[in-house]
């Protein structure tokens, strides 16, 4: 039976590492597969373009999916049915509301599935680290996770790709140094440190997350914690934080 192997990428640390240590260590691959919302960072999209050459060098092929309609139209305009009647649009997508995440999955099955279907047995790497065991637990046998075999963690990955030149850089910042994990850049599940970097250090993408927050009701962050409060609330803790530093430093 003939065999076919396909690695899952997001372009984040865990599984671009484990597509370069594939590729270094010669492991069998054919395909490799990408899932794009249409709302990664720019740097995502960096990586993904400095890795597509060594993909095309050594005859793997590469595949890449799109949602069906533009992720902004589901979140804002799409007319949904809810409890309360009809409204426009999921709104934030992350938390127990990752609506986004829903089509991913199935694609990229379906993807496996047709060549399946087409007479070969089919493996999914997926780029799980090693201290994720939960996540590896769920895993069925069809799927294999590569780091947590190879025993590397999270911190490795993010190290290894460091190493191989690959760096996430955006406005002149690592985003692993400002963000625990790069997701869409609208992820509703970035929590309040992260923000207040996207909002420090990444201003265009506060000016996009401002953008959608006044074509929604529903607060970013829950009650309290629209992305405009959240400004407000970051500004005024900067400025506080200044006050301090002047002060220590007249006394
Ligand atoms: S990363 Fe966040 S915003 Fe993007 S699809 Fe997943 S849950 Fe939704």
């Amino acid at each position: 039976m003939r065999e076919y192997y396909i690695a899952s990428v997001s372009w984040g640390k865990d599984s671009l590492y484990m597509l370069l240590r594939l590729m270094e260590e010669g492991v069998p691959l054919n395909e490799v597969a990408f899932y794009d919302t249409g709302m990664e960072f720019q740097a995502i999209y960096d990586i993904r373009n400095k890795v597509l050459p060594m993909l095309a060098e050594r005859g793997i092929k590469y595949t890449e999916f799109h949602t069906k309609r533009p992720f902004l139209y589901d979140m804002l305009e799409k007319p949904v049915n809810g409890k309360n009647g009809l409204h426009l649009g999921y709104s934030w997508c992350g938390g127990c509301a990752r609506w986004g995440t829903a089509g991913k999955q199935q694609v990229l099955d379906a993807n496996a599935k047709k060549y399946a279907d087409s007479g070969y047995t089919v493996f999914q790497y997926v780029g799980i680290a090693a201290d994720e065991p939960k996540r590896i637990e769920r895993l069925p046998p069809q799927k294999i996770a590569p780091l947590a075999i190879w025993g590397v963690a999270e911190a490795e990955c993010l190290q290894g790709c460091y190493d191989r030149g690959f760096e996430w850089k955006e406005s002149g910042f690592r985003l692993y140094d400002l963000l625990d994990r790069v997701s869409c850049w609208c992820c509703a599940n970035k929590n309040l440190k992260e923000l207040r970097n996207i909002y420090v250090h990444l201003p265009e993408y506060w000016e996009r997350l401002k953008e959608i927050q006044r074509h929604t009701d529903r607060p970013m962050k829950g009650p309290g914690k629209s992305v405009l409060d959240l400004e407000t609330r970051f500004a005024a803790e900067i400025a506080r934080e200044e006050e301090n530093k002047q002060l220590t430093l007249f006394t």
